[in-house]
């Protein structure tokens, strides 16, 4: 299967009160053949969202109306868009509160025209991709992942991973490009209870890095985001 290079023809939607960045947004968008929307608030924001029913929303988390993380709530009630929100650097807590209530990916103040267009293929490639994952193997790197058998191998010999390791692996990758925080890490493989329990993700990386990346030290697709949580890239 094909997957799209560039982000021609996608439909964005764009929320944030300053103009000056909406602008910035709008034009690196449009520069590769993105439809683009825009809107200055929540309020309107959530409006064209249904109106418009974007692939796609840029959003800005500090919104004059209201907090971008209650828009993510409600978008995620009735839409699939993908979300990748705007942090000023203060807003770290924003930022995985927002991630946690179903935005995809982020980015902080002040960044780059590449930056943004490189997130925004990113989230592109990801919708492309069949929906519940369809294949039910994933190959990275040196690894197969058969999610069927729940098995691993690495370079064809099985890869001896534990009941805990297997279910990270699998909860990061089947959500290729996006980014998981330590909350939703600790719910999928640990399930509720164990909210506060992060050390538990780092131990278990750690270990997991060791068996499936080449360096663990600098891994190449279990990525950390730091202060948030990992993002896996095939
Ligand atoms: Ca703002």
């Amino acid at each position: 299967m094909s997957l799209p290079a560039t982000a021609a023809g996608l439909r964005v939607l764009v929320v944030e009160d300053e103009a000056e960045i909406r602008r910035f947004v709008r034009l690196a968008l449009q520069a590769e053949g993105c439809e683009v929307h825009e809107a200055d608030g929540l309020q309107r924001g959530l409006i064209e969202a249904g109106s418009r029913r974007p692939d796609l929303v840029v959003l800005d988390l500090g919104l004059p109306d209201g907090d971008g993380v209650d828009f993510v709530r409600e978008l995620r009630q009735w839409s699939a868009a993908a979300v990748i929100v705007l942090s000023a650097r203060s807003g770290e807590a924003d930022k995985i509160l927002a991630l946690d209530a179903g935005a995809d990916d982020y980015l902080v103040k002040p960044f780059g025209a590449g930056e943004l267009m490189a997130r925004v293929r990113a989230q592109h490639r990801r919708q492309a991709r069949p929906a519940g994952g369809g294949e039910p193997v994933i190959r990275f790197g040196r690894v197969t992942l058969d999610l069927l058998r729940r098995t691993a191998l690495r370079d064809g010999q099985a890869l001896h991973l534990t009941p805990i390791e297997y279910r990270l692996l699998a909860a990061l990758a089947t959500q290729p490009d996006r980014v998981i925080t330590h909350q939703q890490l600790l719910r999928l493989v640990w399930g509720p209870g164990h909210a506060q329990d992060t050390h538990y993700v780092r131990v278990h990386m750690a270990n997991l890095r060791k068996k499936v990346e080449d360096q663990a030290s600098m891994p190449r697709h279990l990525l950390t985001e730091a202060g948030v949580g990992y993002r896996f890239v095939a």
